[in-house]
């Protein structure tokens, strides 16, 4: 008998994860084995696991029994032959953006636009999917994974595997401000800056040149937070107080932002997201990374007239994750702002039905396998 590893695996839709032994997997030729040393997850993901099916049909899981755990981070265990640039020993962030490699899309560096696009250890976006979790079902929360070699992200020494399993929601940011050609000297809102997605573009703000981040959010004590993060280039509004255009506005000589990014969550009022949008300016952008769910009255004639464009952005690429080790590794994004709470792999159930005092964007939640 091979070499065994545990590994938190859901069984129903909904049910607790149980702890299984299981071989560790061999990497097929392109591939290579990660012991994962930390895996990021989303707070309260048992609530989005057990609802996924029904809120989001067109999503699907993986076949169950599965193991999921979307933002890995580890040491290259084993590389298969056909692998030339990874070597064992190596720390990576392993990017869970899976997709076929063959189709158009994917030749041109665009895996996400592939229809086989699939979260590994989380969900799909089609009914393709399957085929991809056949080849790949192994998500972080256990002890070795199989990846393909193009989803390998180098992690400078300077990166803690903390750090990097919030590579995924970091790199939704960031994947987000490149779609906007993000630049020194630039203005931008954040809707929900205090959140997990919010406060990375904060960051890459931040890191990026950017002279004015203007934020809102609901919580003062964490605007407070992001504000003491640069005084002179953050300003924050809390949400409810008067309206975010008008006082962006006032913030950019009555011109409004470059570009605008709605990080608000799924339950947050479409009207807040058409408050926002107005306060992009002539010429700019709007991108959305959050998952405001309601229906948006957009003012089609108000985008004409203004040229403004509204964009969705979901997820990066592994060389976008690069981007971001490599500011990492020059000091010009600072990770140190994350508080990291850890959890064994065996109070994997513990973690993942909800947690108490949430510093918003600050609290960084991994399992350590
Ligand atoms: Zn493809």
């Amino acid at each position: 008998m091979g070499k065994m590893m545990r590994a938190a695996r859901m069984h129903e839709v909904g049910g607790p994860m149980s702890i299984d032994t299981i071989p560790v997997p061999t990497p097929s030729a392109a591939d290579v084995l990660v012991e994962v040393k930390a895996c990021g997850m989303v707070p309260n993901l048992g609530n989005v696991l057990a609802n996924w099916t029904k809120w989001f049909p067109h999503l699907p899981l993986p076949k169950l029994p599965a193991i999921f755990g979307l933002d890995p981070a580890g040491v290259v265990a084993e590389v298969g032959v056909h692998v030339l640039d990874v070597m064992v020993g190596d720390r990576v962030y392993v990017n869970p953006l899976r997709s076929c490699g063959g189709c158009q899309m994917c030749r041109a560096g665009e895996r996400s636009r592939c229809r086989y696009f699939t979260f590994n250890g989380y969900f799909g976006f089609g009914p393709d999917s399957q085929k991809i979790y056949d080849i790949y079902p192994y998500g972080g929360f256990c002890e070795f994974m199989t990846a393909p070699q193009y989803a390998l992200v180098t992690l400078p020494d300077n990166v803690t595997f903390e750090q990097a399993a919030r590579f995924g929601y970091l790199g939704t940011s960031y994947g987000a401000m490149k779609k906007v050609n993000a630049m020194p000297g630039q203005s931008m809102l954040v809707d929900g800056i205090s959140g997990t997605l919010g406060l990375g573009a904060c960051l890459f703000g931040l890191a990026m040149g950017m002279t004015r981040i203007l934020g809102t959010g609901r919580n003062k004590d964490l605007l407070a937070r992001v504000k003491a993060l640069a005084p002179s280039r953050v300003e924050v509004h809390a949400l409810g107080e008067g309206s975010t255009h008008e006082w962006a506005k006032a913030l950019t000589d009555g011109e409004g932002v470059d570009f605008m990014i709605s990080a608000l969550g799924p339950g947050s009022p479409a009207s807040t997201m058409v408050d926002s949008l107005q306060a992009v300016r002539r010429g700019g952008k709007a991108v959305n990374v959050g998952a405001v769910a309601e229906m948006l009255p957009l003012d089609i004639h108000w985008l004409m007239d203004e040229q403004i464009q509204v964009i969705g952005s979901n997820w990066s690429t592994s060389a976008q994750c690069q981007d971001m080790a490599e500011m990492a590794r020059a000091g010009t994004l600072d990770l140190s702002v994350f508080e990291h709470q850890r959890f064994p792999l065996a109070d994997i159930n513990n973690a993942i039905s909800g947690l108490a005092d949430r510093n918003g964007g600050f609290s960084n939640y991994v399992i350590v396998p």
